[in-house]
């Protein structure tokens, strides 16, 4: 599994969201992050990209917009 690029802006801006990929934590929820815990291919690449687990993508991702950078 791909851990978020921690050079990206929103890391520089948020050190703790870094902090939280670093220990393997959800960004927003600080939830284990683990493979079983997503429910598809495309919500693991999507942590890859935004550092959250499937939940939070959940709750995310109801909303109309999609985080696609
Ligand atoms: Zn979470």
């Amino acid at each position: 599994m791909k851990s978020p690029n921690l050079n990206k802006p929103m890391f520089q801006v948020c050190p703790e969201y870094a902090n939280s990929v670093r220990n393997g934590e959800c960004i927003t929820c600080d939830s284990k992050i683990t493979n079983e815990g997503f429910s598809d291919e495309i919500s693991i690449k999507e942590y890859g990209i935004s550092g959250m687990c499937q939940e939070c993508q959940d709750s995310v991702f109801n909303n109309p917009t999609k985080i696609t950078s």
